[in-house]
């Protein structure tokens, strides 16, 4: 059998061996919240489901723990699914995110998301990576219908017309139904599938950090758009921020050269720099007097950092999409689909959002007495979730290419996007939901 089985098949799910209903690859914060879904559904009770990792199980932190430096902006919709899938309960620290700060390079204008707002809704959760996958996988510990192997990859996979037969570390084979890719976004699954893939790089590297500050309540979010990308502190408690800084390869490489008290003054000047003159962003002040009438100054700097509590981090960013994210008997959910820039804390919402989906659409199927791997059931989960997918991918994109724009007319109005939508309330009010939903 498969190395590393942490759960055992309950015995009275009387089957063929080696065969699953659903067979997901990927047991990242996407695949394991998926195979949690399935597995607590009463739909699935006698289904064998399959959550094939290729790391190691991992031993779950203690609270002292120093913080991960991977960690997510969690929406109030994944939220819900969570509480929905009985993990919100087992989160043992995470920071809610009452505001948010977002600036540019060329104004003191600010987008202040809790000023003006009557809503009390928290906007987002800070909470590591890792909390998300060991909390998931902690609740997953109770469903005996799902079948759990680390250290293991899929290694030859064969779409037959009803089912995939997938070869496992090169000495096991077993066949499903359904076989979901959850495996990031160099999925080896959606290069099985053949699907068009659009992609293309940022040509900027993120740097992520846990650092150190100086103590003072901590729920606001700052972000600010440098010339070169955004830099975004995230709240994690009192004394605690998470770092991620988005930047040119080039500056992401001296950035990581820096020693520790070189990259702290790095992150305290970036965001606390005066704005850069800019003449198109002075023309067009000066062109539109309301523009200017009621410059929001920053009335409170971010957080005053004192040194990196963990190692620096990089990531390459690029934009990914599947034309298709289902054919016969496949599905892609999260990264495996679509990726999308950090800019927005947006990428691993929507992977929930298609975990949400693709069991909405797979239980309406099963309820209808139709196959899993139907065909018209897959597609109606790729429609549900590119419509809610593809306006945010795309709003994201613009955002990141305004901001980062050489052409200084785009630049301006990218502060002019600033100043509106922090003037004008119905602007900030769609701008805060789509946020927080
Ligand atoms: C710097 C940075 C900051 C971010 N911040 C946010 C944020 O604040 N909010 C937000 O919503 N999103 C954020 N994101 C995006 C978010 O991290 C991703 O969307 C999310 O990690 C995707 O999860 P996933 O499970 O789909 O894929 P992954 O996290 O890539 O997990 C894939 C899993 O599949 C496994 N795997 C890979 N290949 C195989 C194989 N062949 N067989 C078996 N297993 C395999 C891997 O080991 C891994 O466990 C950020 C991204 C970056 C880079």
């Amino acid at each position: 059998m498969f190395t590393n089985v942490s759960t055992l098949r309950r015995m009275s799910i009387n089957s063929r061996p080696n065969f699953y209903d659903v067979l997901i690859s990927g047991g990242g914060m996407i695949g394991s919240s998926m195979a949690l879904a399935l597995g607590k559904s009463p739909l699935f009770t006698d289904r064998k489901i399959a959550l094939v990792e290729a790391g190691p199980k991992k031993v779950r932190k203690n609270d002292s723990e120093q913080y991960s430096n991977r960690v997510s902006a969690i929406n109030p919709s994944s939220k819900r699914l969570f509480h929905e899938l009985g993990v919100w309960k087992r989160f043992r620290r995470y920071q809610t995110v009452k505001d948010m700060r977002v600036w540019g390079s060329y104004t003191a204008d600010t987008i202040n998301y809790a000023q003006g707002s009557d809503s009390d809704d928290d906007i987002a959760y800070i909470i590591e990576n890792d909390e998300i996958v060991d909390a998931v996988m902690e609740e997953l510990n109770g469903c005996s219908n799902v079948d759990v192997f680390y250290k293991s990859n899929l290694n030859k996979v064969d779409m037959g017309p009803k089912s995939v037969n997938v070869q496992i570390n090169s000495e096991q084979s077993c066949e499903c139904k359904l076989l979901i890719g959850a495996d990031g976004a160099n999925s080896q699954v959606r290069k099985i599938m053949d699907t068009n893939y659009l992609s293309y790089g940022y040509d900027q590297t993120a740097i992520v950090a846990t650092l150190n500050i100086m103590e003072k309540q901590n729920n606001t979010a700052w972000q600010r758009f440098l010339p070169t990308g955004p830099i975004a502190l995230l709240p994690l408690n009192s004394t605690t921020c998470s770092l991620v800084w988005s930047t040119s390869h080039d500056e992401a490489k001296v950035l990581l050269s820096l020693t520790p008290h070189g990259f702290v003054d790095a992150i305290n000047n970036a965001f606390n720099s005066k704005p850069v003159e800019d003449g198109t962003v002075t023309f067009l002040k000066n062109l539109l007097p309301s523009f200017s009438s009621h410059p929001k100054f920053l009335n409170e700097c971010p957080q005053v950092i004192r040194e990196i509590e963990s190692s620096r981090a990089a990531f390459p960013l690029g934009f990914g999409h599947a034309t298709n994210y289902v054919k016969p008997n496949v599905a892609l959910i999260g990264d495996s689909a679509h990726r999308v820039h950090p800019l927005a804390g947006q990428g691993v919402n929507l992977g929930f959002r298609d975990v949400e989906n693709l069991t909405k659409s797979l239980s309406q199927g099963l309820q209808s007495g139709r196959e899993l791997s139907e065909y018209a059931i897959l597609k109606q989960y790729e429609q549900l979730s590119q419509r809610a997918n593809l306006p945010i991918m795309i709003a994201i994109d613009l955002i990141y290419r305004v901001y980062t724009s050489n052409i200084g007319l785009v630049r301006a109005l990218g502060s002019l996007g600033i100043h509106l939508t922090e003037t004008v309330a119905p602007i900030k009010m769609t701008m805060r939901q789509v946020a927080s939903s």
